[in-house]
């Protein structure tokens, strides 16, 4: 596979980029290689600079459910542009978009348009905050939530030692109110509580994790989390940036039938463009400002453009509801051909994650035990079978309503015909 125009296009992007790249994952750093620049998607494809096409089980990360360039969503696109591109006023739109969040997602009561998931989770915990008027919150190890300051936090010899920043950059004191729990780990959660039963604000989740691979919640995990938190008047956030609309409409507090205080959206809800949200009960995203006293804005918030994709988007998915049922049953397809190969599989509809460990993966230890050598040396085979999987042992796979079943019966037979190494 001829990938010189990728290559020559990344040697010059590193002169302008830092690492070539808009986000770090891009660059192939952890499976040795250099990106390939992509000219065009459609459906279930992408089409890199010297020609190639790939079947692509990244989706953008996970926007790209109803795959790439879907026709109604770009039609709707173009003729928003016509309109003007963003008018810093309200319009219509956004209280649509937001009445199909509060329709779908079981927690919404009301919803806040931003343009990030980053902005998402910070400006829920903000409002976590203020509505408690507490400062400490619990966040899970392996569990990522955009980059925000107090966030970045990687874990100290042990689960209640002070945490220290994950990235240079971030002073110590960001992260003093953040405390560290294990994934599926009831009892560090009851630790943290019974050390500070009055002094936190929120417990954050991701209810399916998808950014340590995949890693689902043990059977009652999130009950758990709901009764603790209610327990303790601590607000309890399900981060749904990458599970919202991709396991259920409802996301995973449909389908795990857990019902948090907040929610955050990203990722597909944007239908492919910068758009995100924030959303929970009432009396919570009351104290937002204008109304409230928690202070949050956003020049591009709710901006026109990205507001009807996510409409036409949501239209869609909600029109054609068994394509939840249909995902699942051709993500299954692909989790079979990985336990052929003796690896450790998880999966929740269509987010899979094929792990090169013996380990059975259940938290952040166990993801790490993955060797990643053998997870690059799979990723190359993919690629030069035109298959384009997350550059990452710890990113999700994601399938689209446009991956038809020659599609999936080609990747699996693919997968089944590698040899682990
Ligand atoms: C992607 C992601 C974010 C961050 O969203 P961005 O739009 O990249 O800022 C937050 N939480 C989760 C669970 C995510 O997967």
């Amino acid at each position: 596979m001829n990938t010189e125009k990728s290559a020559s296009l990344f040697s010059e992007a590193q002169q302008y980029i830092p690492g070539g790249v808009n986000s770090p994952v891009r660059a192939f750093r952890s499976v040795g290689k250099t990106p390939l620049f992509i000219k065009k998607a459609k459906g279930a494809y992408l089409f890199d600079e010297d020609g190639n096409r790939y079947l692509d089980y990244v989706c953008s990360w996970g926007p790209g459910i109803l795959g790439h360039a879907s026709e109604r969503v770009i039609r709707a696109v173009k003729n928003a542009c016509e309109d003007g591109l963003t008018f810093g006023a309200p319009t219509k739109k956004e209280t649509e978009l937001a009445k199909m969040i509060t329709d779908f997602v079981p927690a919404a009561e009301q919803v806040r348009l931003v343009s990030s998931g980053t902005e998402a989770v910070m400006s829920a915990i903000r409002l976590a905050r203020g509505y408690t008027g507490r400062d400490k919150i619990i966040k899970f190890e392996g569990n990522y939530h955009g980059h925000s300051d107090g966030l970045l936090v990687k874990a100290g010899s042990g689960l209640l030692t002070d945490l220290a920043p994950a990235s240079a950059g971030v002073p110590e004191g960001y992260t003093k109110s953040t405390l560290l729990a294990g994934y599926n780990d009831e009892e560090s959660v009851k630790e943290l509580f019974s050390l500070y039963p009055d002094s936190i604000a929120a417990v954050i989740v991701e209810p399916v994790a998808a950014n340590m691979g995949v890693v689902p919640p043990k059977e009652g995990f999130l009950a758990f989390l709901r009764q603790i938190t209610e327990k303790h008047g601590t607000v309890l956030i399900f981060d749904e940036v990458i599970t919202g609309f991709r396991l259920a409409l409802g996301g995973a507090g449909e389908y795990y039938g857990v019902k948090p205080d907040m929610v955050t959206l990203g990722k597909i809800v944007g239908g492919g463009m910068p758009l995100a949200a924030y959303c929970g009960r009432k009396d919570i995203m009351q104290c937002v400002a204008p109304v409230g006293s928690v202070y949050q804005a956003g020049t591009l918030s709710g901006n026109p453009v990205a507001v009807t994709a996510g409409i036409e988007t949501l239209k869609i998915l909600s029109n054609e509801r068994e394509v939840y049922e249909r995902l699942d049953r051709k993500t299954s397809v692909l989790e079979q051909a990985f336990k052929e190969k003796g690896l450790q599989v998880n999966r929740v509809g269509s987010l899979l994650s094929a792990f090169f460990t013996d380990v059975p993966v259940t938290d952040y230890e166990t993801a790490k035990t993955s060797d990643t050598a053998s997870f690059a040396k799979y990723f190359s085979y993919m690629l030069e079978n035109g298959i384009y999987v997350a550059p990452s042992q710890f990113e999700a796979m994601f399938v689209s309503a446009t991956h038809t079943d020659m599609d999936i019966e080609r990747t699996a037979q693919v997968i089944r015909e590698y040899t682990v190494k």
